[in-house]
């Protein structure tokens, strides 16, 4: 039986491999972070994590894992277009396999079908996730709470210009009772498919959100080795931040 306490680090489940998407030019308001949590969390769960970027023009690595996407203003969103259309079929048959997936904000719109700009440039989406998003002269921007039905209360800080409305192919991932999430009409925040996980959330997201950060790497896991023997995480900082964006006003 293993005796380690909270925060060990233990090794020998095997490797898990993440993949940042586009960190050079998709990565605003912390979402790096998104990939430290990964990191240190697959550590205190056994696991050997494997950080790999992914940028525009790269050979695309192998025996992905998980896949991480940030956000990014939409000038960084027309310099990855083209090389997104290229990857376009490969991340959509990992999807479809199964692989967990977090994308926040901009990339999250363009996992979707199309990103029409406020100027009214139509920057093709990949068509992962049945959504499309439309840019207004409305800027949502603060804090958000989110009633989620498979993680909780889920926090972050939202900052867009582009509003999103789901198709029927997807879920929300929750409701909002504070802040706005997809648009600001219907209450909705990210989308929910196969294993993805999509928000408009960053903050980062996985500090504040440690249950999304175990669904990933617990999915992961299943796939890879059939089945998730979890560690033993240190939650308190985790809980700390928590307290403290609860606290904050929109
Ligand atoms: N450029 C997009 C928008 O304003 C995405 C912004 C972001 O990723 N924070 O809607």
């Amino acid at each position: 039986m293993n005796q380690a306490g909270a925060g060990s680090v233990e090794d020998g489940k095997g490797t898990v491999r993440v993949v940042q998407l586009y960190p050079r030019d998709m990565n605003i308001y912390g979402d790096w972070g998104n990939a430290l949590v990964l990191k240190r969390r697959l550590s205190w769960h056994g696991y050997t994590p494997e950080l790999l970027e992914y940028n525009v023009g790269d050979p695309f690595p192998d025996d992905v894992d998980i896949i991480l996407g940030g956000g990014g203003q939409d000038s960084g969103q027309l310099v990855i277009q083209d090389d997104l259309q290229s990857r376009g079929g490969a991340l959509k048959d990992l999807a479809e396999d199964g692989v967990p997936m977090l994308v926040i904000c901009g990339l999250y719109q363009l996992f979707g079908k199309f990103f029409k700009t406020r100027t009214g440039a139509v920057i093709p989406g990949i068509g992962v996730l049945d959504v499309e998003t439309h840019g207004t002269d409305e800027r949502l921007i603060g804090n958000v709470k989110v009633s989620t039905p498979e993680f909780g209360e889920v926090l972050g800080y939202e900052n867009h210009s582009g509003q999103t409305t789901l198709g029927s192919g997807v879920r929300p991932l929750g409701t909002t009772p504070k802040g706005m999430g997809n648009n600001s009409t219907d209450g909705h925040e990210g989308a929910r498919y196969r294993n993805i996980v999509a928000s408009y959330l960053h903050g980062s997201l996985l500090p504040k959100n440690p249950a999304i950060a175990d669904f990933l790497i617990r999915t992961a896991a299943e796939r890879k080795y059939g089945t998730f023997l979890p560690g033993h995480p240190d939650d308190h900082y985790a809980e700390l931040a928590r307290e403290h964006a609860a606290r904050r006003p929109r």
